[in-house]
């Protein structure tokens, strides 16, 4: 039995976690959740007087912003959309023969305006893009959302459907990239509270096929994505619980995103990967947060 499955063997034997019957599909105990909304308390304390305007989407976004995004050239294996039944009532009557016979089903399903959201900040920049300019100080924006990714995997730090809280910055490129380091130095500075070690380290997203490549070299080269890394599955590959991007100017491009002198928004997002930070936890703490040291405790319930 490897590490990765003596661990999600532990967290489903602990209750921590709840077996779906799908690899990275989970349902969550009361105590794992109250290390999730612990946590958010904390990124509250740390970014709260930054006066961030908080939104909540759900975990599914507008198809067209969807195609827009331009997420199916870069990550066409990691998109889920949501497919429904448009049919007539005898096309009802095939479907059911259809499960009934154990065939495929769902080949008459239709796609629908919606699409599970990728990433908590997907959509955001639609809905900033439309109330025109941004203002002086340009936007400062606090999400959570679930996000879903085709990513199956034992690993339980992989999930398919999972929780990202994001803060997103538009301005000036000096504006996002000192808001971007400023969230780098406390993303260290919360771990170290609760009794994690880190590393930083560039980092690039996993872009489709040979053309990919290319992509994902530029944007290590550049310096646009950095990883904030925390050993939990295993102590060579450390797994990524934050990630700090910065976009230059392509979404300010795509999405009309406009300074109030006119000229193109820079954005940057900070994202924090809720149950891959209480897994971190867990696994560092031990399954029993009654045992867990009196300052982590402290920096997480007070
Ligand atoms: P990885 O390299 O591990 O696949 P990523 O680069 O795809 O991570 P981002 O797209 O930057 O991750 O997402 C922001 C954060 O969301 C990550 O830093 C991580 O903490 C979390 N996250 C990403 N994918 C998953 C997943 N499949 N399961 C749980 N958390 C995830
Ligand atoms: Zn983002
Ligand atoms: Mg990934």
């Amino acid at each position: 039995m490897d590490m990765q499955t003596s661990f999600l063997d532990r967290l489903f034997e602990s209750g921590l976690l709840i077996d779906t019957g799908i690899d990275g599909l989970y349902g969550r105990s009361g105590q794992f959740e109250d290390v999730i909304a612990a946590f958010e308390r904390l990124i509250d304390t740390f970014g709260g007087a930054d006066g961030a305007e908080a939104m909540r989407f759900p975990p599914g976004m507008n198809r067209a912003f969807f195609e827009k995004s331009g997420y199916m050239k870069s990550f066409p294996q990691l998109a889920g959309t949501v497919h429904s039944f448009c049919g007539s009532e005898l096309d009802h009557v095939s479907l059911l023969q259809c499960m009934e016979v154990g065939e495929d089903w769902t080949k008459g399903q239709e796609a629908t305006d919606i699409v599970l959201t990728p990433a908590a900040c997907y959509p955001l920049y639609p809905t900033i893009a439309k109330r025109g300019n941004l203002p002086k100080t340009g936007g400062l924006f606090d999400l959570q959302s679930y996000c879903f990714r085709h990513e199956p995997s034992k690993d339980p730090a992989r999930q398919q459907l999972f929780r990202m809280r994001e803060y997103v910055c538009m301005g000036t490129e000096l504006h996002v990239t000192d808001f971007r380091q400023r969230w780098m130095d406390r993303g260290v500075e919360m771990m170290r509270a609760v009794g994690l070690d880190v590393t930083i380290d560039v980092a690039n997203d996993p872009f489709f096929g040979r053309a990919g490549k290319m992509l994902a070299n530029n944007q290590r080269d550049q310096n646009l994505k950095f990883e904030l890394l925390i050993p939990i599955t295993s102590a060579a590959n450390p797994t990524a619980c934050m990630s700090f991007n910065y976009h230059q100017d392509a979404f300010g491009t795509k999405w009309g995103l406009n300074l109030e002198d006119g000229s193109v928004a820079h954005t940057a997002c900070v994202g924090f990967g809720l149950e891959r930070i209480a897994l971190a936890l867990f696994h560092h703490h031990g399954l029993d947060v009654k045992q867990w040291p009196a300052s982590v405790r402290k920096a997480l319930w007070g």
